[in-house]
């Protein structure tokens, strides 16, 4: 047999992966889902999420006490505090919090004056906030293919999509791990365009010694409850450029200035002093949870190298680190006796270990394009043709294969932060998994 041998599994007390520990798989146990015993009781992996201390629960009682829920009540308040201090994490000159994730890349659309007539390309490979912060400045998503391997939009892809309407790249750090930003950085150069990187999945991951975020002209962050650094809704600008960023402020700020002189069109997305807080909270450990995500996320990587079949999700070169808001991983069912990711994913949740295909389908394929496409602002905005070939051009085979057919993940915010020992259960619970390939189309397909 090619690969891993069974037996050699099952010789307990030098088991042949490293690292396997004292997760053993049994010579010949069945797949849980067929009436063997699973590889670990069904459950949680990883610690309670979001993370919670009593110095956080502390701060909101405070902030409540205080009467200053707001931050424009003071320059000193949470939010204040928490910018500087998350900028400085991350290594930027300026951050603006915003409410969340998407209203940071709105806001980001409206300071560079990118609207009505405007195309940003982008990922059909995220979060519907990726595409709404376009939508709501009335501007055209440009949605396109993506690299099969590394999940994220592939620049060779977008070079073919740039036209004289284009004036924004939006690269999504899908996973949190960092997309082509050298390729993607050197085509928004050669045609004057603006780069906003949607790194909600990715703070403090590092890409050719710059932190993800801060190569673009500017960067946005997602506090939402599932994302690394959580506060249940929230969100943050940053950048090096001091006036565009102070755009940024007079934007999320109803278009009022720090100086109180109402300027420019802009919605009310400011931050709130309770989200502050419990960001202010989330702070201190941060960096810490970042580096044991890696560390994980390597064992793994290491531990998984020798099933064939999978592939861990590629990285460019110049990757020093990734946020793995997922552990993403592409399936090829020809090392799986030829069965569908969905029997090779049912079998593993019966083995306890709670890995998921993630986004169902790309963006392409969601009923807001007719809508939008219908309305008068884009009919007006956008020629017959134009709107024709948008409509015509939504084939991006890449990303289907990869929603339909190739993606596994397990969400990695708090499953990385799992022991040791739970990571060998990933690692026993896949490896089991592969060993019984050949009874994976006796399960029950419902
Ligand atoms: C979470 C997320 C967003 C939106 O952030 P919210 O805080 O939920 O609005 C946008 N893009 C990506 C890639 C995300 O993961």
């Amino acid at each position: 047999m090619a690969g891993l041998s069974t037996s050699s599994l099952a010789i307990a007390a030098t088991p042949v992966l490293p690292g396997l520990g004292n997760v053993l798989i049994q010579n010949n146990e069945k797949l849980a889902i067929l009436g063997g015993t699973a590889v670990r009781e069904k459950g949680r992996i990883g610690p309670a999420w979001p993370y919670v201390d009593d110095q956080m629960v502390n701060a909101i009682v405070k902030t409540t006490r205080s009467g200053i829920w707001s931050r424009i009540q003071s320059a000193t308040g949470n939010v204040p505090t928490f910018e500087k201090e998350f900028a400085k994490q991350i290594g930027v000159g300026y951050s603006v919090g915003t409410g969340s994730g998407t209203q940071a890349l709105s806001t980001c659309v409206e300071a560079l004056g990118i609207g009505p007539g405007d195309e940003v390309i982008t990922s059909p490979y995220t979060d519907m906030g990726t595409i709404s912060s376009i939508l709501t400045s009335r501007a055209l998503p440009v949605m396109v293919d993506l690299d099969l391997t590394s999940f994220q939009l592939d620049p060779e892809e977008v070079a073919k999509k740039i036209n004289k309407n284009t004036k924004a790249i939006m690269p999504v750090h899908i996973m949190g791990v960092p997309a082509n930003m050298e390729r993607i950085m050197e085509l928004a150069g050669k045609h004057g365009l603006k780069v906003i990187e949607d790194s909600c999945q990715a703070p403090f991951a590092r890409y050719q010694g710059k932190a993800i975020g801060t190569i673009g002209d500017l960067g946005c962050f997602s506090f939402q409850a599932s994302k690394a650094i959580a506060c249940g809704e929230g969100g943050a600008v940053v950048g090096n450029d001091q006036a565009l960023m102070e755009q940024c402020y007079t934007v999320q700020n109803r278009g009022a200035s720090r100086k109180g002189r109402n300027e420019t069109i802009g919605p009310k997305y400011r931050m709130n002093e309770f989200e502050g807080a419990i960001l202010m909270g989330q702070l201190p450990g941060a960096k810490d949870r970042f580096l044991e995500r890696n560390e994980n996320a390597e064992y793994l990587i290491a531990q998984l190298a020798v099933i064939p079949g999978l592939t861990p999700q590629k990285k460019y070169p110049g990757t020093e680190s990734s946020s793995y808001y997922h552990f993403a991983m592409s399936y090829n069912k020809e090392h799986f006796n030829g069965a569908d990711r969905s029997l090779f994913l049912k079998a593993l949740n019966a083995e306890g270990i709670p890995m998921g295909s993630y986004i169902k389908n790309g963006l392409h394929k969601e009923p807001w394009i007719q809508h939008v496409l219908g309305l008068d602002e884009y009919q007006t905005m956008y020629t017959k043709e134009r709107r024709e070939e948008y409509a015509n051009s939504l084939d991006l085979p890449n990303c289907d294969k990869i929603c339909n057919e190739t993606l596994i993940s397990f969400w990695g915010s708090g499953m990385l932060l799992g022991s040791r020992q739970e990571m060998d259960e990933i690692v026993a619970g896949i490896t089991k998994v592969y060993e019984n390939r050949d009874s994976l189309n006796k399960i029950k397909t419902s």
